[in-house]
């Protein structure tokens, strides 16, 4: 199986996280005599912007098209302004490429002491809607810099966008054999775009008799997050509902080092995108301290997308491999090893488990 990734570093730690999870890919390359990975790199940054104007070429996307799929690392950088990083290059590629789901594992693995500390699994997925919601570029600012100046937003919701992402969720509950989805949603106060979202999830929902829906209103959800994060399997939620979910699910199971996430165009028509939960982080970057675990995890999640489910598998129980045994840890996880320590110590368990089995 010979698959082209495209890999976009991006800014800050995705720099050096990502390279950590290609070395990992690389190492799979020789051990799996199926597997073939051929990788280009883009330098499409906000370094790019700074020199071209442009976050990245104008023929960027008939470029990325050709690709089994994307590896991203983070965009963000304070030279440049947050609204150009994001709607020049993430957007552009999620939105054009449809990748309507934003999948996005929350999931305390072995050897992470969750903040919440009740020894109980917590393992579930958000299904954030990422192409429409309250992320859409609808709206304009009037009577700018005036004491007039009015700015509208628009959200769109649409019944055919909102059924797509449900039926994932429905479809990912009945595939991994879960009991339940959980909706997030508002319709007690947003009476217009969030009753239309409970609208096309029910009639989503009434063609799996045998998985519930539980659907709770945003901020009760945000709380049971804290208090029974337990409970969940699968959570579907809106744009920013499911943006603000996935950091706060993030901070139960460990912290942003560690979450990974998948843009999937489930109907396989462009290249979905792999990348951390978090951002560029800034305030780490350069120093060899990020943990490479979110991105390693994402190129997991990448080997499921493109049918290797099994290696898949292997990596995360590497990841959780290092994590249990405990020396290897980054300062986000109270050590003081390095980005390419953690990155290593993932190799070598791969490869440990990878010529047990073979
Ligand atoms: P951006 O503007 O790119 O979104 P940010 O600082 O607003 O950057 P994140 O990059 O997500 O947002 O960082 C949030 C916090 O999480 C920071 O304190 C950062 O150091 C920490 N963090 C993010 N990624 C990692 C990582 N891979 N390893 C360790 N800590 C991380």
């Amino acid at each position: 199986m010979t698959k082209r990734i495209a890999v976009l570093p991006g800014d800050g730690v995705g720099i050096e996280v990502v390279d950590e999870a290609v070395k990992l890919l690389n190492l799979l390359n020789e051990l799996d005599p199926e597997l073939k990975f051929e990788f280009d790199h883009f330098d499409w940054s906000s370094e790019y912007y700074l020199k071209h104007g442009k976050m990245m070429p104008d023929n960027a996307l008939d470029v990325l098209k050709e690709y089994d799929a994307i590896l991203f690392g983070a965009i963000g950088d304070k030279r440049v302004p947050d609204d150009v990083t994001v709607w020049e290059l993430i957007m552009p590629i999620r939105k054009n490429f449809n990748q309507y789901i934003n999948l996005r594992p929350v999931k305390l693995l072995k050897g992470v002491a969750s903040p919440l500390a009740r020894d109980a699994p917590i393992d579930f997925v958000i299904v954030r809607e990422n192409a429409e919601g309250e992320y859409s570029n609808s709206g304009g600012r009037l009577y700018p810099s005036t004491e007039e100046e009015i700015a509208i937003q628009n959200t769109v919701i649409t019944r055919k966008g909102t059924g797509k992402a449900a039926k994932f969720a429905f479809d990912y509950a009945a595939k991994y054999g879960k009991k339940s989805v959980t909706s997030a949603t508002k319709s007690n106060a947003i009476i217009h775009s969030m009753k239309l979202w409970d609208d096309a999830v029910n009639e989503v929902a009434a063609q799996y008799p045998s998985i519930e829906l539980d659907s709770y209103y945003i901020d009760a959800l945000a709380a049971y997050f804290v208090s029974r994060p337990h409970d969940f399997e699968v959570v579907v939620a809106s744009n920013l509902f499911g943006d603000i979910l996935s950091d706060l699910g993030s901070a139960v199971v460990g912290g942003l080092g560690l979450s990974p996430s998948a843009n999937l165009n489930p109907d396989g028509e462009f290249p979905s995108m792999f990348e951390p939960v978090h951002g560029s982080a800034p305030d780490i970057a350069g120093q060899g301290i990020a943990n490479p675990i979110a991105q390693i995890w994402s190129a997991a999640l990448m080997l499921n997308h493109l049918g290797r489910e099994d290696l898949g598998e292997v990596v995360v129980a590497a990841i959780e491999d290092v994590l249990t045994k405990g020396e290897v840890r980054t300062p986000d996880l109270g050590g003081q090893s390095t980005t390419s320590e953690m990155g290593s110590a993932i190799r070598e368990a791969v490869q440990k488990q990878l010529v047990k089995e073979g």
